[in-house]
């Protein structure tokens, strides 16, 4: 591993108020490592600042010395490619301030999905969640970003109303769509390595009432509920989300569920979804009226680090051909297989990288690689799965894994705007993303 001489060391730790550690702190090995602990990053540093204000000490130190900074709030989506550069953790970016009558939310850039969803949700507001409670707002908006409710309300990067960002030279500054249109595009889908982000103003919703949970059902009812959940995607209302899962976790028996929220009553709900009705009972069903703060349980992903690889497909329809590949042998070694149902408001055109999502349906592929061989036996179902289920188009920058890029999330169009960008803002490279690609 690369150390830094003493001397930038020395120069880093007194540009910077907040926490600066190094391989020999005691407490490096814990803060280095990413939340995907499948994930190894040699970095040089970890700092932790305290405010903007160290973000742009550290911009001048680091350009001045022709070093990199890679900004991973956890790392849920690390990749590697941090290796060599200093770390920045944005923990302590983490204050929230809503204002209920505009119904925006000011936030720093640390604070997690789910902080902010327990802070709307006490003025009847929601941000736009998707399935992580403890992922960061600011990580998700900048791939784009998949919600609960992005069928109502589209891509959460959208959903973002202004960036304070330091730029390469060290600068802050607010950006939105009127002062620097065309950074403001970028950082709504692929801005992790044109500035660091401070801060986020969010746009939030009315959020009266949620209906949501998990009905679960052994995997020999895997056909009917697949074909029930396909039948209610194709005459869903825009408030009513469905994902199907395929589940098989070590110890338990293989099931399968549908997870549901619907942005409405109770009855409205059980009435849109009474075709499950009719299926065999199922195990368990979680449905009931819920806070938004609360989305996070259902599908109860881990919140701690964990080790995970996973591979997403984008699917234009769920044909009779797509569910004999997903159903026809077990998942294992993967534990989930989720399909999401996209569509809605993620379909219409949308000034962002990513553009419109016309694809109807989601593929998430996910294991545990606790070992190398678990790992190589999970790369091998998620190929066989892969090639089962032809992709219809690019998937979300979120949805990437480590060994893609962003040409597999954006149109060619996106890619050439973007290097031109990378380009006259960050020349000398000093920012990099989980998949920087862009130099
Ligand atoms: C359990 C789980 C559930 C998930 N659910 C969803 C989901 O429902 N919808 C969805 O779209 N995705 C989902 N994801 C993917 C997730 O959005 C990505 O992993 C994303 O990277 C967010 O994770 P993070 O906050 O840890 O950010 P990191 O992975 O640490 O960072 C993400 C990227 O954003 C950049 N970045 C982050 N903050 C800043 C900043 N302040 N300034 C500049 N760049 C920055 C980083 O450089 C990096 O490239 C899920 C992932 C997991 C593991």
């Amino acid at each position: 591993m690369t150390v830094l001489p003493t001397t930038i060391l020395d120069e880093l730790r007194a540009a910077v108020q907040g926490g600066v550690w190094v391989p020999d702190s005691p407490e490096f090995d814990e803060i280095h490592r990413p939340w995907n602990r499948a994930i190894d990053q040699g970095v040089l540093a970890v700092v932790e600042p305290a405010d903007p204000d160290d973000i742009s000490s550290l911009v001048r130190c680091a350009r001045a010395k022709g070093l990199s900074i890679a900004t991973q709030p956890s790392g849920h989506g690390a990749t590697g490619r941090a290796s060599g550069a200093i770390l920045l953790r944005t923990t302590r970016l983490n204050q929230i301030a809503i204002d209920p009558i505009q119904r925006t939310a000011t936030i720093g850039s640390g604070t997690k999905a789910g902080d902010l969803q327990a802070a709307a949700a006490e003025h009847g507001l929601t941000g736009l969640p998707g399935s992580s409670p403890v992922v960061t707002v600011a990580g998700v908006a900048l791939g784009g970003g998949l919600s609960w409710f992005g069928r109502s309300f589209g891509w959460v990067g959208e959903g973002i109303r202004a960036f304070d960002i330091v730029d390469a030279e060290g600068q802050a500054r607010r950006i939105t769509g009127d002062t620097d249109p065309n950074l403001f595009w970028a950082l709504r889908g692929a801005g992790s390595e044109l500035v660091i982000v401070t801060g986020l103003e969010v746009q939030l919703h009315e959020a009266p009432e949620v209906f949501g949970g998990r009905q679960l059902w052994p995997v020999a009812h895997a056909r009917e509920v697949a074909e029930v959940f396909r039948s209610l995607t194709a005459t869903a209302p825009e408030t009513l989300n469905l994902w199907l899962e395929l589940l098989s976790f070590p110890g338990t028996e293989p099931m399968v569920a549908i997870d549901s929220t619907y942005l409405g009553s109770e009855a409205e709900a059980r009435s849109l979804m009474r075709a499950t009705e009719a299926l065999p009972a199922p195990l368990s069903d979680t449905r009931a009226p819920m806070s938004v703060a609360d989305l996070g349980a259902i599908t109860a992903e881990p919140t701690d680090p964990t080790p995970g690889s996973a591979r997403a497909k984008l699917r234009t329809s769920l044909d009779d051909a797509a569910l004999d590949a997903l159903l026809e042998t077990p998942i294992v070694p993967l534990l989930s297989v989720q399909v999401r149902h996209l569509g809605g408001a993620l379909a219409r055109p949308s000034d962002n990288p990513h553009g419109a999502l016309r694809e109807q349906f989601s593929v998430y592929m996910f294991g545990l690689p606790t070992t190398e061989e678990v790992a190589e036996s999970i790369t091998a179902k998620q190929a066989e799965l892969a090639q089962a289920l032809p992709t219809t188009g690019r998937k979300p920058v979120t949805f990437l894994n480590p060994s893609e890029s962003l040409a597999d999330a954006l149109p060619e169009e996106s890619l050439v705007r973007l290097r031109r960008l990378k380009e006259e803002r960050d020349s000398t490279g000093v920012f990099r993303g989980n998949f920087s690609n862009l130099k």
